[in-house]
């Protein structure tokens, strides 16, 4: 008998929580870039010092990113069985003749470059090529940071944004990186001691910085939004945030895209809200789309 079976679920989550570490070191880094105007710096000058005094977080995040990965794609294959997982013949296994059952961790289990394979094998629907190519490209970049402890290789910082997203999106087709990072800053330990809206001021800007640094194909594929169609305020979001300092960031899209949509998507919420179109009050303000409850603009925020 053996006993402390490991669940797909218990996989899943830890691979998803050091996406989200990855995430919040490296997002951490883009807001504080994102404020050195408000510090006095210019940005275009400061920038070449800063990500390179960022070096080892990128690095390091990388290297998490991946062993997240790895959890993940084992949750998968425990999702099939646990025992795929066992990599020596029973000829070395831990001997079941000893009257005591016998504890998962003492089998030893399979490398991490077999992952995509057993899961291929096993599993109804394959992973795709790209995604084994760029599972095996992400391991040989974590070694080479690990071998040479990061000396002399780069990482850049939407190298690792690009990586969770593409990551997340392929090994969770269903959900959505956004709501999901929303949902982990809620029961982050800096909410218990504020309050839930600063998960969605803090999701929001993080959002609207990613929005900027990516290519409109990318935000497109991760996010959903053409990042070419003008942004407004999400009801919901505006509704859940703390607007004591302002909120301005600007992530929602019209449903379709056209002068009489009545809906907006927004990428947080992974949610379509209902608007209606009127002109705003506000004066020298243009915007014509305005929250259902509470009759906020959702261009100038009044
Ligand atoms: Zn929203
Ligand atoms: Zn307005």
């Amino acid at each position: 008998m053996i006993t402390n079976l490991p669940t797909s679920v218990d996989f899943c989550q830890s691979g998803n929580e050091l996406l989200n570490f990855a995430w919040d070191a490296t997002s951490n880094l883009l807001t504080e870039f994102d404020q050195a105007d408000y510090y006095g710096f210019d940005k275009s000058e400061v920038s070449d010092k800063y990500w390179a005094a960022a070096r080892r977080t990128l690095t390091t995040s990388l290297t998490i990113v991946q062993q997240g990965v790895e959890l993940i794609l084992k949750g998968k294959i425990c999702e099939i069985s646990p025992y795929l997982l066992l990599s020596d013949p029973p000829s070395r296994w831990p001997s079941p003749y000893e009257g005591a059952p016998i504890d998962f961790s003492q089998f030893r289990t399979v490398d991490a470059q077999d992952l995509v394979r057993i899961y291929d094998t096993f599993s109804t629907a394959r992973l795709s090529e790209e995604f084994s190519e760029r599972f095996h490209s992400l391991r040989e970049k974590r070694n080479a940071i690990m071998h040479t402890v990061g000396a002399g290789v780069s990482v850049q910082v939407t190298e690792v944004i690009e990586a969770i997203l593409y990551m997340h999106k392929a090994l969770f087709p269903s959900e959505n990186w956004a709501t999901t990072r929303r949902e982990f800053l809620m029961n982050s330990p800096d909410s218990e001691l504020g309050s839930g809206e600063y998960a969605t001021n803090r999701a929001c800007w993080e959002f609207s910085i990613v929005r900027e640094l990516l290519e409109p194909a990318q935000i497109r594929y991760f996010m959903g939004v053409n990042k070419k169609q003008r942004a407004y305020l999400c009801p919901a979001c505006l509704g859940d945030a703390n607007t004591d300092a302002g909120f301005e960031f600007k992530l929602a899209v019209l449903r379709p895209k056209s002068p009489t949509a009545t809906l907006v998507y927004c990428p947080v919420c992974d949610a379509e809200h209902q608007v209606i179109r009127e002109d705003c009050a506000e004066d020298g303000c243009l915007g014509n789309v305005i929250a259902e409850d509470g009759g906020c603009c959702l261009t100038c925020g009044r």
